[in-house]
């Protein structure tokens, strides 16, 4: 793999170029195959103040290369400029990749940290606890050489919602997801949304990268891919080849919320002041969310769990969009599942009815997922951590032996 960054104005535009022996068809961190569909894509970053701030330290210029074309890649990558030591050491031990050529000192970090922020439950209640750090937002926009077939994403209602939040907010736009042919436009991994915030570390003075993974996506293995105990996910611990990757450029993974569940960062995001602007579906327009996808299902089956109320949603069990939740488990995400049906009353009116059946939970046996889990604030880096930790400890408080025990042989039972 090679690949090479040029500027055009206020564009960012990377290039990428395979080996010979690297095939259209690549494997993403979490086992997503994907296909590649054109070689360039570009990064939009807001108009620098100065001249002086445009220099982007080499080493932040190959880490958002290595979000884009890390599926592709097979073992060798070289950039059009020298990288650390450091970084190169990363890539090799994250991924057996030789990466060069190597000649730069390392990045030294900053001092900031800024909120990878989707406007999701998720990231609005990292922004609620974190008041003063700015926001960076990934925008989508089309790509000059590939039709877009998926108008209904609507990546300018998401903007316009993060603009409104009255933060410092930084929206970058970029039409990198529309490398991926198939299964459909996405982040080529999912490090890939912080594009903008690793091109703007050195401007924004960063030190770290916050964003709202929370304990199912990083502790119970994360939605629709597996349903295991993962400590060593190697897309978002501490220690693993993403985590020690961002770290070696100064730019540490940050998780706020990594020790709660998302039914505890939908409470802290609706008892924030960005509850207005909160919103999980990527189909509503400026008048709310759709209520028809299979996300608006599951979101409302925890904000109504949250709220201790009855369901909303004209969605029933028939519908295409439901028809999982009318199967046994195991499901995706099953760790709010087995929460909601625990917490909505009459819940055998809506479509989780049969997986209220299987499920079988109850008040007490979901108890833990309303507790932080500890490792997940050890692993926060230094500077931050002590503040997340006092703030988890009287929102929430920790989780006993018996709650870690929970997490711990999470898909085993
Ligand atoms: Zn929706």
């Amino acid at each position: 793999m090679r690949v090479s960054w040029t500027s055009d104005g206020d564009l960012r535009l990377l290039g990428l170029r395979l080996d010979p022996g690297e095939d259209l068809t690549g494997t993403v961190t979490d086992g997503q195959r994907v296909e590649l569909a054109t070689d360039t894509c570009h990064v939009r970053l807001p108009r620098p103040a100065s001249p002086r701030e445009v220099s982007i330290h080499p080493d932040l210029l190959a880490l958002a290369a290595w979000t884009v074309v890390a599926p592709w890649t097979a073992d060798r990558i070289v950039f059009d400029r020298p990288i650390s030591s450091e970084l190169a050491a990363a890539l090799h031990s994250g991924w057996g990749v030789e990466a060069g050529p190597v000649g730069e000192a390392p990045r030294a970090p900053g001092t900031g940290l800024a909120i990878s922020y989707s406007g999701g439950a998720d990231s609005a209640a990292v922004a609620g606890i974190l008041p003063d750090a700015p926001l960076v937002h990934f925008r989508r926009v089309s790509h000059p050489r590939v039709p877009n077939r998926w108008t209904h994403y609507r990546s300018d209602v998401l903007a316009e919602l993060a603009e409104k939040t009255g933060r410092d907010v930084t929206t970058v736009e970029s039409d990198l997801e529309f490398l991926l042919r198939h299964p459909r436009p996405g982040y080529p991994e999912h490090h890939a949304v912080m594009i903008g915030a690793v091109l703007l570390a050195d401007t924004m003075d960063l030190g770290g990268v916050a964003l709202g993974y929370e304990l199912g996506s990083r502790w119970l293995g994360g939605g629709r891919y597996v349903h295991r105990y993962t400590p060593d996910n190697p897309m978002w611990s501490a220690h693993g080849p993403w985590g020690r990757l961002f770290a070696s450029a100064g730019l540490p993974l940050v998780l706020p919320v990594g020790g709660i569940s998302e039914a505890m960062t939908m409470r802290l995001a609706l008892g924030s002041h960005l509850r207005e602007q909160v919103r999980w579906c990527l189909r509503g327009d400026s008048h709310g969310p759709c209520g028809r996808c299979g996300k608006c299902l599951y979101k409302e089956l925890i904000q109504a769990a949250v709220e201790r109320r009855p369901m909303r949603t004209t969605i029933t069990a028939d519908r295409p969009v439901a028809r999982k939740w009318q199967q046994p488990p195991p499901y995706g995400g099953q760790e709010m599942i087995e929460y909601g049906c625990a917490h909505v009353p009459g819940i055998e009116d809506t479509p989780f009815a049969k997986a209220a059946g299987y499920l079988q939970t109850t008040r007490e046996s979901t108890e833990w997922l309303e507790r932080c889990y500890p490792p997940a604030v050890e692993e926060i880096p230094g500077p931050w951590r002590k503040g997340i930790e006092a703030m988890m400890r009287e929102r929430f408080g920790f989780m006993r032996p018996e709650d870690m025990e929970r997490v711990e042989s999470w898909g085993q039972r």
